[in-house]
């Protein structure tokens, strides 16, 4: 069974767009048993510069009433899906696929924490407090390449607030966008294990958005996980997007390395399916069984593959739900 940390298929579909990766149809030859389906509030297309340091544009705010309106047909569409909704681990099961609520990008919760209570009982169980724009919780990690995480003031006192709501809600506070500040910030505050669900070492990829030993120390301390991110630029280590020249062995690469920092319990899966450009050996869904054999070819055995590809996962979300 393959759980996984993150993919935007509800984006692609809430636009009418072709999903890439996320093949619903091919998920029980493949295993894939669900995951984190976020609910991403677009910012206008930037274009994505080709040549180093990849930096892009630093997104403006979405004000919250405009946010709110479109996380209302971003969950419309989730709905839409043929999926269940996770509201506690025992509904993630071998030949069904089970979609964990997730916000990347907390712009739809007002900013006084009013309409959170609503977003739980509508299935919410997992919220980044931001994507890679500041917003009114925190500033988010720009993309740019070579460039430490560390670029900017992280969580305003809303953003405490949030996380502090989420510890007692029992919603996952995901660290994949913040910036390294942010990231201590909840470190510092939260009660629940740490998570960054997609994201890699930027001791192998050193983008703004990958994670520096000392927070991978701090995950695992917290017993937390991090989910190893298949886009191409989070993996190589000239952080180009180049698909063809990217394979299954660039993943295991970082997965081994996570495992040497933070030991086997700390290791999962995050796509970036139909978000991130995909190695040309990874289609999608269907290709995941190429990755776990990937992940044996690697030196893995039966009892850490289980660990990676889903029990990890369960065990932190159970944690942090309870
Ligand atoms: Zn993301």
């Amino acid at each position: 069974m393959i759980i996984d940390g993150h993919n935007d298929l509800v984006l692609r579909r809430y636009r009418g767009e072709p999903s890439p990766n996320m093949d619903l149809s091919a998920a029980r030859d493949a295993d894939f048993a669900g995951g984190f389906f976020a609910l991403y509030i677009p910012s206008p297309p930037a274009a994505e510069p080709s040549e180093p340091p990849y930096a892009l544009p630093i997104a403006e705010p979405i004000p919250f009433e405009e946010a709110a309106q479109v996380a209302e047909g971003l969950y419309e569409t989730l709905l839409s899906l043929p999926v269940r909704r996770a509201a506690s681990v025992d509904d993630f099961r071998p030949g069904e696929v089970t979609a964990i609520v997730h916000m990347e990008g907390a712009e739809a919760i007002a900013p006084d924490l009013s309409n959170l209570d609503e977003w739980y009982a509508r299935g919410l169980r997992s919220i980044g407090p931001v994507w890679s724009r500041p917003n009114d919780f925190a500033h988010g990690v720009p993309f740019e390449f070579p460039a430490s995480p560390d670029t900017g003031p992280g969580l305003t006192d809303a953003g405490r607030a949030l996380v502090a709501a989420c510890n007692r809600l029992g919603i996952l506070v995901d660290l994949s966008h913040l910036n390294e500040r942010g990231f201590w910030d909840v470190a510092e505050i939260s009660d629940a294990p740490l998570v960054a669900t997609h994201s890699n070492a930027h001791a192998l990829c050193p983008s703004t958005r990958n994670l520096t030993d000392a927070q991978l120390v701090a995950v695992r301390d917290s017993e937390g996980v991090v989910g190893v991110n298949f886009g191409v630029s989070f993996l190589r280590a000239d952080g180009a997007r180049l698909p063809e020249e990217t394979g299954l062995d660039d993943i295991v690469r970082h997965v081994r390395y996570l495992v040497g920092r933070m030991g086997i319990d700390h290791v999962a899966l995050g796509s970036d399916f139909d978000g991130a450009t995909m190695p040309a050996a990874l289609v999608g869904i269907a290709g995941l069984p190429l990755l776990v054999e990937a992940l044996r070819a690697g030196g893995l055995d039966d009892a850490a593959v289980a660990k990676i590809t889903h029990e990890n996962w369960l065990r932190v979300l159970d944690a942090t739900w309870a």
